[in-house]
């Protein structure tokens, strides 16, 4: 699954700078993930980076987008590939 910010969110904005998708931007009211660019860190690191620094727990999994971690895996591999030809 992609994951999901909540209202709780304080907008205090040290998640974003740790996505390596850069799938976290600042929304009209508080932050947000851009369903289609997070991979839950899969590919990345062993656990969801935002997960780990957010103060307030806000971050959570979204019951709107469910996959699978191998799923997850070919979404990154999309990621990496869109990224170097891009590069290239
Ligand atoms: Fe970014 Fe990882 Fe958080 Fe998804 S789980 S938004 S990829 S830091
Ligand atoms: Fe919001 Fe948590 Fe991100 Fe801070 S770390 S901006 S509280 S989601």
């Amino acid at each position: 699954m992609a994951l999901i910010i909540t209202d709780e969110c304080i907008n205090c904005d040290v998640c974003e700078p740790v996505c390596p998708n850069t799938a976290i931007f600042q929304g009209e009211i508080i932050y947000e993930i851009k369903s289609e660019s997070c991979t839950e860190c899969v590919g990345h690191f062993n656990e969801p980076q935002c997960v780990a620094i957010c103060p307030v727990n806000c971050i959570i999994k979204n019951p709107d987008v469910v996959e699978t971690d191998e799923e997850l895996m070919q979404k990154y591999e999309r990621l990496v590939g869109d990224k170097n030809s891009i590069i290239v």
